[in-house]
């Protein structure tokens, strides 16, 4: 069960990401744990990497690649794997072909969960904090009783300034021109798989495992 999961923020990658590694026992992949165990285990490719991170500068990406090879091969990787955050550029996804390719191996799945881009804009721009205790509330999908008003100090809820609907718009735009190369080249590949992601968490996990359920 060899997994690229992808999706836009807000669109319940997280969520959906836990679902799956727990229901099948492979092991949830994302950029940021495998830099982390590379670098805490002193491997040569973990330390050019933190070189680059301590500078403040991007891992080019053939240390990318290469910390990606080394996590794939790894015993715990032999059932499948779940990549999440990885590839992000149509070179990275080429060289992952590679990477498969040398280990006999291949995707059988890019699971892109789909969210229109005004509903992530609800769901992004709807959090609301609380000044005094730090509740978090959502507009929509988690509101307190009185609008602006936690419920459990009294206290002002306000927006972050991240959580606003400029900034959030232009994540949100940035992402989806980032990702729009590596969908066609998925698509072409015939991997794609579009998972609707505006239902319910536990019915975009249906549609996830009933396309899983074929793999086993
Ligand atoms: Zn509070």
């Amino acid at each position: 069960m060899n997994l690229v999961l992808m999706g836009l923020p807000g669109a319940g990658k997280g969520t959906q990401a836990e679902k799956i590694v727990e229901k099948y026992g492979i092991p949830h992949i994302s950029t940021g744990d495998m830099f982390r165990a590379a670098i805490k285990e002193g491997t040569a490719l973990g330390l050019e990497a933190k070189s680059y991170m301590d500078r403040g500068d991007l891992v080019p990406d053939e240390v990318t690649i290469g910390i990606v090879r080394e996590r794939l091969s790894k015993d715990d990787c032999q059932k499948g794997f779940l990549l999440d955050g990885f590839p992000r550029t149509v070179t990275q996804a080429e060289a992952l072909e590679n990477i498969l390719a040398e280990l006999n191996r291949s995707i059988d799945y890019v699971i892109n969960i789909d969210v229109d881009k005004d509903i992530l804009m609800e769901r992004l721009t709807g959090r609301r904090i609380c000044k005094n205790c730090g509740a978090t509330y959502h507009l929509v999908f988690n509101p307190s009783a009185q609008p602006g008003v936690c419920d459990k100090c009294g206290g002002e809820l306000y927006q972050r300034a991240d959580d606003n609907e400029e900034t959030v718009a232009n994540r949100l735009e940035v992402n989806l021109k980032q990702a729009k190369p590596l969908l066609d080249f998925y698509q072409e590949k015939g991997y794609l798989r579009n998972i609707n992601g505006q239902q319910e968490i536990d019915k975009v996990f249906e549609d996830i495992s009933e396309l899983l359920g074929g793999l086993q």
